[in-house]
């Protein structure tokens, strides 16, 4: 699992809501889940 902030490479990621993300760029840091509640701390799990 991966937090906020860490960098960990082009991919989709999904959190515990089951809401996906995509990186684009290896530079690309993980956000908050912009479809959670802004207070609510999101962990990212890679997608396959
Ligand atoms: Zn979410």
């Amino acid at each position: 699992m991966y937090a906020i902030g860490e960098r960990p490479g082009i991919g989709s990621y999904r959190d515990e809501a089951g809401h996906t993300i995509t990186l684009n760029r290896p530079a690309d840091a993980l956000p908050p889940c912009p479809r959670c509640t802004p207070w609510r701390i999101t962990t990212w799990t890679r997608v396959p």
